[in-house]
């Protein structure tokens, strides 16, 4: 009578066909024990991949360290303020921008014409609306 062993993958008990080198109850256990063990170790690999790969980058770099570093700053510096800009522009709505040459050129304008309308006061009792006067720069009734 043949001495019951069990398997190393699934546990059951089976009759090994050569006592002591036969570790699963079956050819598929013993590949998918066989993957399983290898699954592991290939994660570790694939971290120690990750993990090596700065270093793989640092031995490169020393070959010509000063240009690679400054270039990249450049690039990154260039590509970061330019994205930043394109941003700027799409966000700031027209009014809230800085003023632009045309901005002052209109503020010019309306200096010229000395009295700007006030629209958060209201007409005086005589019906005058409130301007304020660039020149004695007061608020008047006009
Ligand atoms: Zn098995």
């Amino acid at each position: 009578m043949k001495k019951s062993q069990t398997c190393k993958h699934c546990g059951e008990y089976f009759t090994p066909n050569r006592r002591g080198v036969q570790k699963y109850c079956s050819n598929s256990c013993r590949s998918l024990a066989w993957r399983k063990a290898k699954t592991k170790p290939k994660e570790n690999t694939l971290a120690g991949v990750v993990g090596k790969e700065p270093e793989k980058e640092q031995a490169e770099i020393p070959s010509n360290p000063k240009d690679k570093i400054s270039f990249a700053g450049i690039a990154n510096a260039t590509i970061g303020s330019g994205i930043a800009s394109i941003v700027d522009t799409l966000l700031t709505p027209e009014e809230n921008k800085p003023a632009t040459k045309k901005d002052i050129q209109a503020l010019q304008a309306s200096l010229i014409k000395r009295y700007l309308p006030i629209r958060n006061l209201a007409p005086n009792a005589k019906g005058q609306n409130a301007y304020y006067d660039f020149e004695v720069k007061v608020v008047v009734y006009r």
